[in-house]
């Protein structure tokens, strides 16, 4: 799952995103309005991380452009307590939820986690696929109940493809949801996570569609 952070506080924006990395989450993150409306047309995120008070276009024009261009991507609203007048706006416009600073990295976490269930159409945290079960809160995965031990970025490529069941991923798709700015990525890396991901889940879990990409195959 990858994130956007757009946060002017540049302490603020090292922690939080050290922490949500800490999460098994990719993150990018921004410290002005301008900069993250770019990033966004330029990278697919599964969730905004949003400060309101931003230099370069503030929160909530940033959250107006988006909506305007009708972009559904779920939006977080991170705040200071002087600024609830604003946040009440913020919901008003279309975002999701808000936590006000200083807020804990436990409570945040969860907070994600919910918005991107609720996106996937999930009421718990569980994804089942067949024998298959990926918990997306604990990183926990069983086959036919037994434990699975995954390394973080084959559970995010697994998670990619068990999202959009029946959807076609390619290369650079799958690259997107694990890979951010900082990271270097190698040659075959991904072929290399599919390949770990079938040794330890069975040959036949994931379908290969030759020069287009990678798909969940139905479940036995
Ligand atoms: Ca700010």
């Amino acid at each position: 799952m990858r994130l956007l952070y757009i946060e002017d506080d540049a302490m603020l924006r090292d922690s939080v995103s050290k922490g949500l990395q800490h999460e098994g989450y990719t993150v990018d993150a921004v410290g002005d309005g301008r900069s993250g409306l770019q990033a966004m047309t330029t990278h697919a995120y599964d969730l905004l991380l949003l400060d309101l008070g931003l230099p370069r276009i503030d929160g909530n024009a940033v959250l107006a452009a988006l909506r305007q261009r009708g972009d559904t991507i779920p939006v977080l609203i991170l705040t200071a307590r002087d600024a609830i007048a604003d946040c009440v706006r913020s919901l008003n416009a279309g975002a999701d939820d808000y936590l006000v600073k200083p807020f804990d990295l436990q409570e945040l976490a969860a907070r994600v986690q919910a918005l991107l269930r609720r996106r996937a159409g999930r009421a718990d945290a569980l994804v089942r696929h067949g024998a298959l079960e990926l918990n997306t809160t604990t990183h926990a995965v069983t086959l036919g109940g037994a434990g699975v031990a995954l390394s973080a970025r084959e559970f995010a490529v697994l998670q990619a493809l068990l999202e959009r069941p029946g959807a076609i991923l390619s290369v650079p798709q799958l690259e997107e949801k694990i890979y951010g700015w900082g990271d270097e990525i190698g040659s075959n890396t991904v072929e290399v996570y599919i390949h770990g991901l079938r040794k330890k889940l069975g040959a036949g879990l994931i379908g290969n569609v030759r020069g287009v990409g990678y798909m969940m195959s139905p479940p036995q």
